[in-house]
């Protein structure tokens, strides 16, 4: 099947795919659609966002879908609500053409009532985040009973944003008759028992293993130390033209930081992390969607929900504790079959958890020398050549009169004079500065072990801590910061417990009415415990909240510590 015309979808799909540009299916759609219009099974399909999952599933689905009826039959869960408002999009433009067919997003943050409304207009297709799902269950917003095919996108992220219950329910809530879905980039223990306990007898499909996905990104790293990483970074940005790119920071105060310095030195760059209200972080994301701006600084967790596929460069500004979520950075660039480049920043006391990276995932990575002002200038006069023939129409209309007599230049003369007016400013900026030296990793420990690398983190996060209180692990001085309170939380490494894990509990821990996020601070996990630290006005929804939740299975506790 290399063409849509031989899959059999119906002409009104085939219109609407045409004009979206889709010529034949992507590897998934060619697995995927065949099996779905012929067979009743479930199905259990490994691939990650990129690959063309959403048409993989809804497009038969439609083809099939009553258009008489109008009862639920398609239900599609989705983590967040960015990814829920992306597939109702995509859905509605598949089904341009299907007058009959309805298709409405439900997902929480955004007003219940409204939703209900809209669900008055009688849609076929539902596409939701879990716990909004079973708001609008317990309202008894949502007939369940005629749903024909569920689909579970992205199971292993909405497993580790800790919605199994919602899950289970939802699953539980909808007709053993139906046809059930589960699309999933890893095939976790979690995502395993889910479909165990609730798929029957599942068809499985995998695109290409993560590492093979990954075969169009190249990976490059470059060692440099604090204090030199911002102007590492300028030149990292400035040698690699026309970028569209995500930059991933470990702290909300090291993206802003980060962000206001590129801001600071002229880039159409922004910032977005928790600290932002969901309206803010919705504008920033809509302005680098339109590519109004075209470097984003992000951390992990607010990244999260930003799906674009256009990325040129990713660029790690610092290592995620976490291999995993390494690849995973590095996977948002290098989608439906571009090529990505993926950059990591590494401090010479960081060699571990390099070398650490690199045997997790098998990823090859190559040293680079951070670019001399002369390698800057090179790059862009290739990047302002790229950008001139990239332009094929005419955005205003002037008269050929005004244009002076330019016999006397030759073609040459007349690049030359192009480049130095549009390069000025850069060549000025490179002219006088030095070098960044090149630096070699060490072989010293580096998991909190130097006194520099404590010191950038502390200065990183902000902190305005006093010495005092002792680490339990160290026996060393630890400062304090008064605004926190540091909580002792019963799971640890043992439990699979990982930073970007704890994020997500405390966020949902202290997720309220009001807009405002918790400042989160230090994050220790041991081998049986961990602590954590969130802003004191948050102390009593982090105790009477954490009680109810379930990590993994496991019933989760918190006490402030002593
Ligand atoms: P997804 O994995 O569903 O997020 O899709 C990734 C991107 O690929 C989306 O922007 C889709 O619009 C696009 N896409 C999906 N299928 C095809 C196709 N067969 N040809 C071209 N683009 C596609």
């Amino acid at each position: 099947m290399n063409l849509f015309t031989e899959t059999n979808l119906s002409p009104d799909i085939l219109k609407a795919i045409g004009e979206l540009g889709y010529e034949s299916p992507t590897e998934i759609q060619k697995q995927t659609i065949p099996f779905i219009l012929s067979d009743i099974r479930d199905l259990i399909a490994l691939a990650q966002t990129g690959t063309g999952k959403t048409a993989a599933f809804s497009l038969p689905i439609l083809d099939m879908i009553d258009d008489t009826s109008r009862k639920i039959q398609l239900l599609v869960l989705c983590p967040t609500r960015e990814l829920c408002l992306q597939i109702t999009k995509d859905i509605k433009n598949y089904s341009k053409y299907m007058k009959d067919i309805k298709t409405t997003a439900v997902y929480g943050g955004s007003s219940i009532m409204d939703q209900i409304r809209s669900l008055k207009d009688k849609p076929q297709i539902i596409v939701g985040t879990p716990g909004r799902v079973i708001d609008l269950i317990n309202r008894k917003a949502l007939d369940f009973s005629a749903i024909h095919w569920l689909v579970l996108d992205e199971a292993d992220e909405m497993l580790s944003m800790g919605f199994k219950d919602e899950l289970e329910t939802i699953l539980s809530e909808t007709p053993e008759t139906k046809q059930t879905f589960l699309f999933s980039a890893t095939m976790s223990k979690e995502v395993e028992r889910i479909s165990k306990n609730y798929l029957t007898k599942p068809h499985r499909i995998s695109v290409g293993s993560i590492n093979e996905v990954k075969k169009n990104i190249k990976h490059e790293y470059y060692v440099i130390g604090y204090r030199q990483k911002k102007e590492a970074l300028k030149r990292l940005i400035d040698s690699n033209p026309n970028q569209y790119s995500i930059i991933f920071c470990r702290t909300r105060m090291e993206t802003q930081e980060v962000a206001d310095f590129l801001m600071q030195n002229g880039y159409a760059a922004d910032a977005l992390h928790g600290d932002l209200s969901q309206a803010q972080r919705d504008t920033v994301m809509k302005k680098f969607r339109l590519k109004n701006i075209d470097i984003l600084v992000a951390t992990d967790v607010a990244a999260r929900g930003l799906d674009v596929n256009s990325l040129t460069h990713v660029i790690h500004y610092s290592l995620p504790d976490d291999p995993e979520v390494f690849v995973h950075r590095s996977g948002r660039t290098g989608r439906a079959g571009k090529d990505g480049i993926s950059i990591a920043l590494i401090k010479p006391e960081e060699s571990r958890k390099l070398k650490q990276i690199k045997s997790v995932t098998k990823i090859e990575m190559s040293e680079g020398k951070i670019p001399t002002g002369e390698d800057i200038i090179k790059a862009q006069v290739g990047g302002v050549f790229e950008s001139l023939f990239e332009i094929h129409e005419d955005f205003f209309e002037f008269d050929d009169s005004l244009i002076p007599d330019l016999s006397a230049f030759t073609k040459e003369e007349l690049a030359h004079k192009l480049l130095q007016f549009q390069l000025k400013d850069l060549a000025m900026y490179y002219k006088d500065r030095h070098d960044l030296v090149d630096q070699k990793l060490s072989s010293r420990d580096d998991d909190g072990g130097s006194r520099r690398d404590r010191r950038d983190r502390d200065r990183d996060r902000g902190r305005d801590r006093e010495r005092g209180e002792r680490s339990e692990r160290s026996g060393k001085p630890r400062r304090r910061n008064e605004d926190m309170v540091r909580f002792f939380f019963n799971l640890g490494k043992k439990d699979q417990l990982k930073k970007l894990d704890v994020l997500d509990i405390i966020n949902k821990a202290t997720a309220g009415k009001s807009k405002k996020r918790a400042e989160i601070g230090d994050i220790e996990i041991l081998e049986k415990f961990s602590f954590f630290e969130v802003e004191k006005s948050f102390k009593d929804n982090v105790l009477s909240n954490i009680g109810s939740m379930k990590f993994k299975g496991k019933e989760m506790r918190a006490e402030v510590a002593n």
